[in-house]
């Protein structure tokens, strides 16, 4: 995934003013930065649920911002995973795992159960197959939803704060199944102010503010040693 000269303005306000980066295959990339920063638009432009106003996006080799591109071909294969888990609430786990490979992929009902259930067992929920959100914890249905991403054999996994709605006690089942997807070798953009996921998961952290990279490096670098005033002050409230 590469970004160049990425901007994005709504009316007046600039929320991304020119982000370059890149997240190579297999790697895990870890965006922190203050509230308002600009982080959830960076992701949302990177499947264009928001229009860039400028630059580049490019995804497995397609550019994303070509005019000419299929958005719809391109964003079936990058998974996103939102802080709320918008499960469908009629449908069971199973269900929710099955309804976009059948209808977006194609696939046949045995063959679409059959990925559900090794996604549902990747995420260690084999036995909530039949289960509806509503009777799943938050950490469960956080689980629900990754597994429903990958079940789409994504190239690229966008996480947004998944664990910042999540009662203290359930965040680190979440975050063991996204540590394990990353031994995988999935590659990963991920929100996040966990700073000890960030620490331990990440090959590389970027450090937003006010719309631009202020620094980024290994975790080391940029968690352990800050270079600028502003890392250092976001730390500081965080850690
Ligand atoms: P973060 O995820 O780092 O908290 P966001 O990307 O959500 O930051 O938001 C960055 C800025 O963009 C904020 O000032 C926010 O109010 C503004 N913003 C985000 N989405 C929209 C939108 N659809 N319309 C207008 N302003 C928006
Ligand atoms: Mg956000």
């Amino acid at each position: 995934m590469d970004v160049q000269g990425l901007r994005k303005a709504f009316g007046e306000l600039e929320v991304l003013r020119g982000i370059d980066f890149s997240v190579a295959r297999g790697e895990v990339v870890c965006v922190i930065g203050p509230s308002g920063s600009g982080k959830s638009t960076l992701l949302r432009c990177v499947n264009l649920l928001e229009e860039p106003s400028a630059g580049r996006v490019t995804v497995a080799g397609t550019e994303v911002t070509d005019p000419d591109v299929d958005i719809d071909r391109v964003r079936r294969r990058i998974g996103m995973v939102f802080q709320a888990f918008n499960l469908f609430p009629h449908l069971t786990a199973l269900e929710n795992l099955t309804i976009a490979q059948r209808r977006v992929l194609r696939r046949d009902r045995d063959e679409a159960e059959r990925v559900a259930r090794a996604n549902l067992e990747r995420v260690g929920l084999s036995d909530k197959a039949s289960a509806y959100p509503a009777q799943l914890s938050g950490g469960q249905q956080q689980r629900v939803a990754i597994a429903r991403a990958l079940s789409m054999d994504p190239e690229l996994m966008l996480f947004d704060e998944p664990t910042s709605a999540l009662d203290p006690e359930l965040v680190g089942d979440v975050l063991a199944v996204m540590r394990a997807l990353a031994q995988e070798g999935m590659t990963m953009l991920v929100v996040t102010h966990e700073m000890s996921f960030a620490r331990e998961v990440a090959d590389r952290v970027v450090f937003m503010d006010g719309g631009v990279i202020v620094e980024e490096g290994t975790p080391e670098q940029v968690v352990g040693a800050p270079q600028h005033e502003r890392t250092r002050t976001f730390l500081a409230r965080v850690l």
